[in-house]
């Protein structure tokens, strides 16, 4: 099926490329030629490095790479498309007006999914003059090597545009799990409490980031610990997602002071080179601060 993805960005590239390995006909939208095209090129950078480690064929990269087209112009993606992903960034007022102008240029029986990682999926499908196609395809980064996709079930959301929505999850060899339209979801939900309480145990002086991190990798099995993943995430966002969960939550999601004072600082982790540890060309060299080496 055709797959028009809006917003080629860190995961609206990745969506892409995932949908093209299995077959789908993709069309990746961004609002200036030079982002599609740099969406376009971590398409095949990742493919690559497929190739490289021997997950991927040659013959796989070259058929994904001809099933994937770039375009500035939005009526000309959503043509035709029997699902729209979008994944621009994590403002309410700019999904909604996406989802507005998807609608009038998209077929009727669309499906229309949003990547957010916690805002209402509801509040998006409102614009929407046949809402019972907006649906949550909460995809995780990087898309092509994550294996979950959240489903999330809009008030909207209808029985058909459910199933279709996880066939598809199913059609890209993810596996799904269906959540009803709350703040957070499930997993964005659980993975800031953990990353807020980790912060505020640095704050009290429990242990090091270091320390804390390595404790629930080695002892709880997580591939990285609460700490690290915030600096891989940004602080910033972080923080942003913390605001919101408050908001429509409660005082549990209070942000701490600490996380507060890195972003004002402009420390917003690996992007930035640091965050509550030390970064360099993308690696960790150390802890940020008073913690010293690790
Ligand atoms: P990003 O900033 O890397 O990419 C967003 C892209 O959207 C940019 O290239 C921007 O030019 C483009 N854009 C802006 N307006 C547009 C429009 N009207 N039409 C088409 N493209 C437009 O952001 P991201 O990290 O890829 O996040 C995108 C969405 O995915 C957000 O809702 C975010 O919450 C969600 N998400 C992010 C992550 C993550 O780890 N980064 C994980 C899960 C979900």
């Amino acid at each position: 099926m055709k797959v028009a993805v809006l917003g080629a960005g860190s995961m609206g590239h990745g969506i892409a490329q995932v949908s093209a390995m299995a077959g789908h006909e993709v069309v990746l939208r961004d609002i200036e030629r030079e982002f599609v095209e740099k969406g376009l090129e971590g398409i095949e950078s990742n493919l690559q490095g497929g190739v490289d480690r021997g997950k991927v064929t040659e013959e796989e990269r070259d058929a994904t790479l001809v099933r994937v087209t770039g375009t500035t112009d939005l009526a000309e993606a959503v043509a035709d498309a029997a699902l729209v992903v979008e994944a621009v960034p994590e403002d309410m007022d700019l999904k909604k007006s996406v989802f507005e102008e998807v609608e009038e240029h998209a077929p009727t029986d669309a499906l229309i999914a949003s990547n957010t990682s916690s805002m209402s999926v509801t509040e998006m499908g409102s614009v929407l003059e046949h809402p019972e196609r907006v649906v949550g395809l909460h995809f995780f980064n990087p898309p092509h090597i994550m294996d979950l996709v959240e489903v999330v079930i809009a008030e909207q959301t209808s029985e058909e545009t459910e199933a279709r929505a996880v066939e598809y999850v199913h059609s890209i060899d993810k596996e799904d799990v269906v959540v009803r339209d709350t703040a957070g979801f499930a997993t964005s939900r659980l993975g800031l409490a953990a990353g807020l309480e980790a912060i505020r145990m640095v704050e009290e002086g429990v242990a090091s980031p270091a320390d804390i991190d390595a404790g629930m990798e080695l002892g709880y099995g997580h591939p990285m610990g609460p700490i690290e993943l915030g600096d891989h995430v940004g602080l910033d966002v972080r923080l942003h997602i913390a605001e919101h969960l408050r908001e429509e939550l409660g005082e549990r999601f209070k942000p701490p002071q600490l996380l507060r004072r890195k972003v004002r600082a402009g420390n917003l982790g690996k992007k930035s080179g640091e965050g509550f540890y030390l970064w360099e060309d993308g690696e960790r060299v150390g802890m940020s601060g008073d913690w010293g080496d690790e």
